[in-house]
């Protein structure tokens, strides 16, 4: 249809106007010649339309199969919500023994020092001077680890060998409390005794492990999947409802274009009586 149109147009930009009527034929005004050419688009248009509207109608057409991958879509990603939704919860491992925590902060050195003793297991961070942020501590701590990790400290307490979520779960709270602590130690001198049972919990919902914070990176990721899943079929649900609307549309205006097609022809018609060639075209 708009390759038509644009053919139609090149022609009719191409040819100047004829402003005297050719010999022998009736006089045949341009305004009637340009209306000519309006109504053959139209026809053309609505041509088109009530294709896509008999199309529509038909039992089987690009509705009905959209919709069909759609809800298939939407059955798909209702089933792994299901089965996220049905995963029972692991039993965890034994929570790890309630060993204190020494905390040893150095903050008016250059270089502030932190260093925690768990079981006998001595670790130790410094602090990592920006020079240009001297003076206002507005930037947080940022404390390299120079000595221990969590390995040595479970091996201490008897575990032969860890899981890596745990080892995992331990390395990040050991970082957490020796940020903690220096923190504290300038600010505000309240620091509530740690045990390494505080470091890594036993997740009750998912048998992995919780952070110093109460953080399960297991259950954050989960939580996240569930979101993306939610929103995924939100969308496909939305995409259905289109598709069902744009389908019941192309039936509906079946009617109206026939109408309206019939007056088009119509007037077409008369005009070609009188010896009307669209314009552009004779
Ligand atoms: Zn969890």
């Amino acid at each position: 249809m708009l390759r038509w149109w644009r053919r139609d147009r090149e022609k009719r930009d191409a040819e100047p106007e004829r402003a005297t009527p050719e010999p022998g034929r009736p006089f045949v005004r341009e305004a009637e010649r340009r209306l000519l050419a309006r109504l053959l688009r139209r026809r053309e248009e609505l041509r088109y339309d009530l294709a896509q509207s008999e199309h529509a109608l038909q039992p089987e057409n690009r509705w009905t199969e959209r919709l069909r991958e759609l809800d298939a879509a939407i059955a798909d990603v209702e089933h792994q919500r299901a089965q996220r939704a049905g995963a029972p919860a692991r039993t965890g491992d034994p929570p790890l023994p309630a060993v204190p925590i020494a905390v040893t902060v150095e903050p008016e050195r250059t270089a502030a020092t932190v260093t925690l003793d768990i079981a006998g297991v001595a670790l130790r961070w410094v602090e990592e001077v920006d020079w240009a942020e001297r003076g206002h501590q507005l930037a947080p701590a940022r404390l390299r680890r120079v000595e221990g990790n969590a390995t040595e400290i479970l091996r201490a307490v008897g575990y032969q060998a860890a899981p890596a979520a745990l080892l995992e779960t331990l390395e990040a709270s050991l970082d957490l409390v020796a940020a903690d602590a220096l923190s504290a130690a300038r600010r505000e001198p309240i620091w509530s005794p740690l045990t390494l049972g505080d470091l890594a919990r036993p997740c009750e919902q998912c048998g992995g492990w919780r952070d110093v914070r109460g953080r399960c990176p297991t259950c954050t990721a989960r939580d996240w999947q569930r979101q993306q899943l939610l929103l995924e079929r939100n969308r496909l649900r939305q995409e259905r409802d289109e598709v069902f609307r744009d389908w019941q549309r192309a039936r509906d205006r079946l009617p109206v274009i026939q109408r309206q097609l019939a007056e088009v022809e119509a007037d077409i018609r008369q005009l070609q009586t009188k010896g009307v060639q669209p314009s552009g075209e004779g």
